[in-house]
């Protein structure tokens, strides 16, 4: 099935989240400034959003001789747990000994690995490729755990440490020990949307210099807008990033006095961000008929646009979130050209 070019505005509000691109460190001076680091930081909840997820204990919190370099986040046994981005299995402990007990890791394109422990159950296995929101297992208490909770950490390899850094600083107690193959744990407190964090992560979080990511921040966060490159460049590594992902894009083009202006907004809920996106900067093809005659009608990309004149954000999304997401982006942004055409958009009143 193909992705819709007309969207059509969705009363209800979103119900999984997508990522955003999050506590930008811009300048005031230079808002649009490309913030490259951001896109591969975006990830998404480890729990479904009728989960009330509380971070207990945090980065810094000390357990013993030892910081507790992670997330730990309490919800009842068997809870479905959640990966934070589309990814592929490199570990699934399947029995309940040793101080994680039964737990799960992903590698994510962007370098980052997360970890998935204590769990009840693990319902994935070594060499499966995840979506962003899929489930990795259940919630639970094994291993070294004193009450149901998911352990959730973020580790990288040493050479990305100074992406990390400049997107969401350096902790003052340093990044985490290396630990192979797994890399340094960075914190989860900049990248993973939760909905609340107790007050003494809050309190040591700000001791340790760390940004904390609500829900709340994560869909407020502004878009980050980039250029394309220009007619027959090859396509810029952060767009390419996105091949295989669900989510929604906009596509802002700068009038004659380099002001930009909103123009489209688009969404991919079959994992198709990229086609879909780029379709709008084949010219060409539109002219040959190429989209009606390789796919019938109904098919035509929509409105084209010059690549060297546009700036594009996008936000990676589940792919039942791409539609809300699309429809909430529509409402906030009013853009030009999907406008043109439609029913009136109306804010349904509830
Ligand atoms: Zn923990």
């Amino acid at each position: 099935m193909k992705d819709r070019h007309l969207p059509l505005i969705l009363g209800g509000a979103a119900g999984a989240f997508a990522l955003a691109s999050l506590f930008g460190r811009r300048a005031a001076a230079a808002p649009e400034a490309p913030d490259l680091a951001a896109p591969l930081f975006e990830l998404g909840r480890p729990v479904e959003t009728d989960v009330h997820a509380i971070v207990s204990s945090g980065w810094a919190r000390p357990r013993g001789d030892r910081l507790h370099r992670a997330l730990d986040i309490p919800m009842p046994e068997g809870t479905p747990v959640l990966a934070v981005d589309a990814g592929t299995v490199i570990r699934a402990k399947t029995t309940a000994t040793g101080d994680a007990g039964r737990w799960v890791g992903v590698s994510h394109a962007s370098g980052l690995i997360s970890r998935y422990i204590h769990l009840s159950r693990t319902l994935v296995s070594v060499g499966q490729v995840v979506a962003r929101g899929e489930k990795v297992g259940l919630s639970g208490n094994t291993g070294r755990s004193s009450g149901p909770h998911l352990h959730l950490d973020l580790r990288v390899p040493a050479a990305m440490l100074v992406a990390v850094e400049r997107a969401a600083g350096k902790p003052r107690s340093g990044w985490g020990p290396e630990m192979k193959p797994y890399g340094y744990s960075v914190p989860g407190e900049p990248w993973v949307p939760v909905d609340e964090y107790r007050a003494i992560v809050k309190r040591e979080a700000a001791e340790q210099g760390i940004p904390l990511l609500t829900v709340a921040a994560h869909r407020n966060a502004g878009l980050v807008y980039r250029p394309v490159g220009a007619r027959g460049e090859p396509y810029p590594e952060w767009l390419r990033s996105i091949k295989g992902s669900s989510g929604v894009y906009v596509i802002r083009e700068r009038d004659r006095d380099g002001d930009p202006v909103t123009v489209y907004v688009g969404e991919s809920h079959s994992s198709r961000l990229y086609e879909t996106l780029t379709r709008h900067f084949q010219e060409w093809r539109r002219w040959k008929g190429f989209w009606r005659d390789q796919y019938g009608e109904g098919h035509d990309p929509g409105l084209t646009y010059p690549r060297d004149k546009v700036d594009v954000a996008i936000k990676v999304t589940t792919s039942s979130a791409a539609i809300d997401e699309e429809a909430r982006l529509i409402r906030r942004l009013k853009p030009r050209d999907n406008l043109i055409g439609q029913p009136a958009l109306e804010e349904v009143p509830f």
